[in-house]
C-alpha cells in the first residue's frame, strides 16, 4: 500500500532522515521505535505528504506523491491536501479538535467538506464511529468536556471517517494521563483486528509487542532494523535494539 524509497531530509547539518526505505502492505501493522530525535516524526510527515523529504519517493497504492517530480513544487496545494487527508489518516500527539464543535460534528466535518456526504448521513456515520471507539454516550460533548483520552479517541474516529487507505499515528498516547492511555491503546488494538493498514510511532513497548506485525527501529535518521514482531523481541534481534529495549524498560 505504502512504499517509501531512499528518503532523505536534512535540517542544516542534522540528518532527520538518512536514506530511509520502507514498505507497508495492506492490512499490515508496523510500529516504529527509536530514541528521541531519531527521525520517527520526520518519517511519518514525509509518508503523510505533510512535509516532503529532500529526496526520495513515496508511493501510495503504486502512485508517487505529487512533489516527487523534478521541481518538488506542489501545483495545487489545496486539492492535494484534501486528497492526502482522505487517503492517509493521521493521529497526532495533540488531538487538534475544533473546540466549538461537538464530538459528532468534529467527526462528520471531513466527510461533509471533503467527501461531499450529506449532513444527516455524515452525522449518522460519525455516531457509529464514536460508538466504535467507546464514546457512544459522548457524541454531543464538546472537546472541553472530554478527557484527554476521550479527545484522542474522537481524533481516531475523525481519522477513520475519511475511510483512509492507511492510518498513521505519531505518539498518540504520550500526552495523556496514565489512566487515559489504556483506553486509547485498546481502541487502536481493536482496529488492528479489522484489516486496517497502520503505521504507529510509540514508546509503549508492551503495546508494540502485542499488536505489531513488524517492528522498525530508527536511530539518527537511519532505519536500522525492520523485523517481524516474532523475531524483534527475541535474542535474534540486533544488540543495539535489545539495548534500546532494556533502556526503555
Ligand atoms: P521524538 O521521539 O522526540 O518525537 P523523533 O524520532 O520523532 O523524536 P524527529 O522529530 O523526527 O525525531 O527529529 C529528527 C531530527 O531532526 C532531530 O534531530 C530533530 O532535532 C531534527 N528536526 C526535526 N524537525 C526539525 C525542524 N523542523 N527543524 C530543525 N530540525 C528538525
Ligand atoms: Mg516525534
Amino acid at each position: 500500500v505504502l512504499e517509501a524509497r531512499n528518503l532523505t531530509r536534512s535540517f542544516g547539518p542534522v540528518k532527520g532522515l538518512d536514506d530511509v526505505s520502507l514498505s507497508v502492505g495492506r492490512g499490515e501493522v508496523v510500529v516504529i521505535l527509536g530514541p528521541s530525535g531519531s527521525g520517527k516524526s520526520t518519517l511519518l510527515r514525509a509518508l503523510n505528504w505533510i512535509e516532503p523529504a529532500d529526496s526520495g519517493d513515496v508511493q501510495l497504492n503504486g502512485e508517487s506523491l505529487p512533489w516527487a517530480d523534478a521541481t518538488r513544487r506542489i501545483a495545487r496545494p489545496e486539492r492535494l491536501l484534501n486528497e492526502r487527508r482522505r487517503r492517509l489518516g493521521m493521529v497526532f500527539q495533540s488531538f487538534a479538535l475544533f473546540p466549538t464543535m461537538t464530538a459528532r460534528q468534529n467527526v462528520a466535518l471531513g466527510p461533509r467538506r471533503l467527501l461531499g456526504i450529506a449532513k444527516a448521513e455524515a452525522l449518522r456515520a460519525a455516531d457509529a464511529l464514536l460508538d466504535k471507539v467507546g464514546l457512544g454516550d459522548k457524541v454531543q460533548s464538546y472537546p472541553v468536556e472530554l478527557s484527554g483520552g476521550q479527545r484522542q479517541r474522537v481524533a481516531i474516529a475523525r481519522a477513520l471517517s475519511m475511510k483512509p487507505d492507511a492510518l498513521l499515528f505519531d505518539e498518540p498516547t504520550s500526552a495523556l494521563d496514565p489512566e487515559s492511555i489504556g483506553g486509547v491503546l485498546g481502541v487502536m488494538a481493536d482496529l488492528t483486528g479489522q484489516g486496517l493498514t497502520m503505521v504507529i510511532v510509540t514508546h509503549e513497548i508492551g503495546f508494540a509487542r502485542r499488536i505489531a506485525d513488524r517492528i522498525i527501529y530508527m536511530e539518527r535518521g537511519r532505519l536500522l532494523m525492520d523485523l517481524p514482531r516474532d523475531v524483534a523481541f527475541t535474542t535474534a534481534a540486533p544488540d543495539y535494539f535489545r539495548a534500546f529495549l532494556s533502556r526503555e524498560g
